[in-house]
């Protein structure tokens, strides 16, 4: 197919280019780093495919970015000597949402301004943010190792269709041309354009370069040479020493691999010594993306193997619990003909995730015991979105499983709020003179938990139990028998033993009773006898006149519950 064709926009596609344009009109200059950061990534995949073929280079070996403006025509190009696109790949790319997570951000859109602005930001705005400042777009792309006259034109207004035409295209890779909407002038100017790369794309590790400017004196005025400069540092940020990055830049890197638009929550930066050799640059999200709990879904992780590109998401480098760390892991020991089921057999690798896990959780740890209020406000926020997926970890985790324990917050009767932040070290502090065991409760909602006839006699005692309301707390539970020592106990199961906490005159007086309601208790259990397992006298009750206790080796009610909704 050589002649023009024209083709519709997703649906999906053309309702986030509305939202787009509109909410985020005042961050419009993020157009540079998102076409920035494209082009870089398909410097990437170039470098990448080309380990295992050479020829992809082409005799231009340099990989680099251009960007140029033309004041006359008004036009802003970003170019790349990347891998470029085929036909195919252009009309999938650039015409379709393929992310995970498409359907639950569309369906949180609002229509308040401010609010899906910041959804956008967090969904990724990526190539469609350009149409924020142009209203016509041209892509001309030829994939790398295809023949110039494979070339590809897409282009747009950004309004509901685009058009793809064959072109004869010498080099390989992409260029970007933005034809600039009225009134947005201010991008015609090397100036302008240069402080922007500075400010968001100065980690990208290629070049960035631009035309030179000079002052004519005789002309008086600034001219333009064919001569070009590298305007970022054009070095990998995480093999930079720290002392050279500054917040900044990391923060602009964050953006970049996750293609998030907030700030990371807290992140962290080493070269690890010793026996694997490798960088680690790793983030903590200040929020969960929307398919956190797809547990199909890669990690976050980028891995490079010296300097070059390996692969995203690359899910052997972070165990399945902490898949929301994102960042970049940049070994020196790999072969760079890995592949993924290579890195699942890799003593190297399972090297690395190792010593990742720990930096994960000392990052975690450091806020969590923070003096700081700033940094304990930062594990609350951590626990608000990520605590949950941290409680797989106890059961995922068998060498971790103490610390990770440490880590986790829960509510508790000792406070009115379905807020989780007591930890186990806090429970403990406050145990009752006699006391032995963690109580907690489990149940479907923070309500039900809390208003359990299990508590009544602990809040007569004034024992806090901790209350479990999380759909994982079960599954959790059946890998977290005790806390330093500490046995953790159902209010819900068996025989209740409040050991003593329980004084010599309640026990004569609980005998007694006992004895009085024998003969009741035989005629319950030949009555019940196919409903129920056994029936007793219970004392754990001060309100409710009876209820239903779980065996102590068996699956407690809400875990049945749960089970028996799974269809199990
Ligand atoms: P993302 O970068 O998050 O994948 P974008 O909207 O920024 O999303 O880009 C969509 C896709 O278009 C990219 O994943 C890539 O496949 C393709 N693409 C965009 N720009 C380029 C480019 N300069 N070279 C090659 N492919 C590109
Ligand atoms: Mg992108």
């Amino acid at each position: 197919v050589s002649e023009k064709q024209t083709l519709g926009f997703q649906a999906e596609v053309k309702q986030l280019l509305q939202l787009m344009i509109h909410s985020l009109y005042s961050n419009k200059e993020i157009f540079l780093r998102e076409l920035v950061s494209n082009a870089s990534d398909a410097a990437d995949k170039l470098r990448f495919e080309a380990i295992n073929n050479d020829a992809l280079f082409e005799n231009d070996p340099e990989l680099k970015i251009k960007v140029t403006f033309d004041k006359a025509a008004r036009t802003i190009t970003i170019s790349d000597n990347g891998i470029g696109m085929s036909r195919d790949e252009a009309i999938s790319h650039l015409g379709t949402i393929a992310k995970s997570g498409t359907k639950e951000f569309f369906s949180k859109l609002s229509g308040d301004q401010q609010k899906d602005a910041a959804l956008i930001g967090q969904f990724g705005v990526g190539f469609y943010s350009a149409f924020i400042i142009a209203d016509k777009i041209t892509v001309d792309t030829r994939r790398a190792g295809a023949s110039a006259a494979e070339g590809v034109r897409w282009e747009s207004t950004g309004a509901g269709d685009f058009s793809v035409e064959a072109i004869n295209k010498a080099s390989r890779g992409t260029d970007i041309t933005l034809h600039l909407r009225e009134g947005e002038d201010e991008y015609l100017s090397a100036w302008k354009l240069k402080s922007i790369i500075r400010k968001y794309s100065d980690h990208i590790s290629l070049p960035i370069v631009m035309q030179k400017e000079e002052w004519d004196e005789e002309k008086k005025e600034t001219v333009v040479k064919d001569e070009f400069e590298t305007v970022n540092q054009a070095s990998a940020l995480w093999a930079r020493s720290k002392s050279d990055i500054t917040e900044e830049q990391y923060v602009e890197f964050y953006k970049h691999v996750s293609h998030d638009f907030e700030a990371p929550l807290t992140y962290t930066h080493n070269r690890v010594e010793g026996r694997s050799e490798y960088t680690q640059l790793l983030y903590v999200p200040s929020r969960a993306p929307f398919d956190l709990w797809d547990r199909n879904k890669r990690g976050g992780i980028k891995l490079y193997i010296k300097r070059v590109f390996i692969m995203d998401d690359a899910e052997q480098l972070m165990p399945i619990y902490l898949r929301f760390v994102k960042g970049v892991i940049d070994s020196s020991d790999l072969p760079l003909n890995v592949s993924r089921e290579i890195l699942q057999e890799s003593r190297d690798v399972r090297v690395i995730r190792e010593g990742s896990t720990k930096r994960v959780l000392s990052l975690l740890e450091e806020l969590a015991n923070s003096d700081d209020q700033a940094q304990k406000d930062k594990y609350a926020t951590f626990w608000k979105e990520f605590g949950q997926v941290l409680k797989e970890g106890i059961g995922e985790d068998a060498t971790n499983k103490e610390r990770i324990a440490k880590l986790l917050r829960f509510a508790s009767t000792a406070n009115d709020s379905d807020a989780q932040t007591v930890s186990f070290a806090d429970y403990i502090g406050r145990m009752k003179e006699g006391q032995s065991k963690i109580y907690y409760a489990t149940g479907e909602t923070y309500a039900a938990a809390k208003n359990s006839p299990h508590l009544e006699i602990f809040r007569k005692k004034g024992v806090e139990v901790l209350l479990l309301t999380d759909r994982v707390d079960e599954w959790m539970l059946s890998f977290l028998q005790d806390f330093e020592g500490k046995e953790l106990a159902s209010v819900a199961k068996g025989g209740l033993d409040l050991g003593t906490l329980e004084d010599e005159a309640e026990k004569k007086q609980h005998e007694e009773t006992e004895t009085q309601f024998k003969d009741l208790v035989e005629k319950m259990k030949t009555a019940l006898a196919d409903k129920a397992k056994d029936v007793r006298v219970t004392f754990r009750l001060t309100d409710s006149p009876a209820c239903l206790v779980a065996d102590e080796n068996e699956l407690s009610g809400n875990l049945l519950r749960m089970l028996k909704a799974a269809g199990q």
